[in-house]
């Protein structure tokens, strides 16, 4: 089994970048009875093998670049296979992992310049990452025990304030946390992809004005349409004037600081209550990996820790030390997913996955000036990161949504690269998100050729049909 994946690790350039699944394999997975006797674990290899290694989702794939997904560094893969082999159970206790997990996250703060004495704790996803964040910001800011009265016992709302680019987790963690989503105000943006600080202080005075009480702005450092990062300054401003928390959703933007040459991207980062980012987005580590870090241990801490009988601690033995994490988060039993952080820094160090990072953003550039240099292409959105929005142009502009998005099939379709399509300023966009470290120059350039080459010949397919009505 290892060896096969490496082998197919090592042969991604040459594959596509996606396969249509095959309904006939597809069929063998969704019709089969479950099995009372065992196959065998060749046979069941071989059918991972035929059935389901080829059709997967392809964003390991150097020409990968839809959403916002992660690659995944082998060691990585080869990391958490000896994690499960261990199935340490990390809820804390007297281990080794549990060090191994407190490192890690000493590691993250100063990569990201938080303070030492910030804590922290890995979670599944960035989704995970900002809903434990925003949850610690109701217990710290709400003004009376929220964890004993819940928000039914009070009349007074409590308002939560983010931009119309926040990621959507935003909504479903205030409904889940009881919030309801309506108190979730969403604020314009200031032109450029950001959270307009101005229009911010009015929706807070006003909701003031209103009898709300606002606690809490969310803001985002890297936006999945196009990569623009909040002012996150006048953020910490208007945070610390109206006694808010701030949380940074840097799901993947945050990962720029990591970089002296990108760290700029993200300035003012270190003065948020809290911040969520993906290790499984632009640290290149295999799914499944997130981080919170909140400045406030204390009141991370408050939000989750409880007692148990069954839980006590005692001072030696296996549970010397207690169940620190999950005094940190809702989980109890969590994996080892530290183990693939620390053997990725340890064997690569940091500064790679910084040069990785900022190579990413060059990269960005580097496919915009492609773009520019083709009459056939436009480019839509500033290029703030990591994130190129264009389009095909070359054909009446009634029709481009349409070409576009039939660019963007068969780009998938044909295994060529997986882009996907967002809407900016009402127009359907070709979108590349560049976190991939397999990616080179020429994938850049061989998608930019492919959306010119298949933009004329669905023109010309078009015109012909016209011709023969
Ligand atoms: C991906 C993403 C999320 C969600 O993270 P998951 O790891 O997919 O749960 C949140 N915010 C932003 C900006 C993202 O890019």
């Amino acid at each position: 089994m290892v060896d096969s994946m490496l082998d197919d690790l090592s042969t991604l350039h040459d594959q596509p970048a996606w396969r249509v699944p095959d309904p006939a394999a597809m069929e063998r997975i969704d019709d089969e009875p479950l099995p009372r006797a065992g196959q065998g674990e060749q046979a069941t290899f071989a059918q991972f093998l035929s059935d389901v290694a080829p059709y997967r989702m392809g964003n390991i794939h150097p020409r990968f670049f839809g959403w916002v997904q992660g690659n995944g560094i082998p060691l990585g893969a080869l990391a958490d296979m000896i994690a499960s082999g261990l199935n340490p159970h990390l809820a804390g206790f007297n281990q080794a992992p549990r060090h191994v997990e407190f490192k890690v996250l000493d590691w993250l703060k100063q990569l990201l310049g938080y303070p030492a004495s910030a804590s922290g704790i890995l979670l599944s996803g960035g989704s995970m990452a900002n809903l434990t964040g925003l949850a610690v910001a109701r217990q710290a800011k709400a003004g009376y025990d929220v964890r004993a009265k819940g928000l039914q016992s009070v009349e007074q709302k409590l308002r939560v304030y983010c931009s119309d680019e926040t990621h959507n987790w935003s909504r479903k963690a205030m409904e889940l946390l009881g919030f309801g989503s309506e108190n979730l105000v969403s604020v314009a943006l200031d032109g450029n992809g950001r959270l307009d600080p101005a229009r911010l202080a009015e929706a807070i005075q006003s909701d003031k004005a209103a009898g709300y009480r606002p606690i809490c702005i969310l803001a985002t450092a890297g936006t999945v349409n196009t990569g623009a990062v909040d002012d996150l300054h006048a953020l910490a401003d208007i945070a610390a004037a109206e006694n808010l928390w701030l949380h940074v959703d840097g799901a993947f933007g945050a990962l720029a600081a990591v970089s002296p040459k990108t760290k700029h991207l993200v300035k003012g980062l270190e003065r948020a209550d809290s911040i969520a980012f993906d290790l499984h987005k632009w640290m290149y580590l295999p799914y499944e990996i997130a981080c919170l870090l909140v400045k406030d241990g204390d009141a991370h801490r408050a939000t989750f820790a409880t007692t148990a009988a069954y839980l006590a601690v005692t001072d030696r033995g296996a549970i010397a030390g207690g169940l620190p994490f999950s005094e940190l988060g809702f989980e109890l039993t969590r994996s080892f997913k530290a183990l693939k952080a620390w053997m990725c820094l340890k064997a690569y160090g940091a500064d790679a996955f910084g040069d990785a990072i900022a190579r990413n953003v060059e990269q960005a550039s580097f496919l915009a000036t492609l773009v520019e240099e083709s009459p056939l292409l436009e480019r839509v959105a500033p290029v703030h990161m990591n994130i190129v929005c264009f389009r095909f142009i070359g054909a009446r502009s009634d029709e481009l949504d349409a070409i576009n998005e039939e660019i963007l099939l068969r780009l998938q379709e044909k295994g060529i690269a997986v882009p996907s399509t967002t809407v900016v300023d009402g127009k359907l966009v070709i979108r590349a998100c560049i976190v991939n470290y397999r990616t080179t120059d020429e994938d850049l350039r061989m998608l930019r050729d492919s959306v010119v080459l298949l933009g004329q010949e669905i023109v010309s397919e078009r015109q012909s049909t016209l011709a023969t009505l």
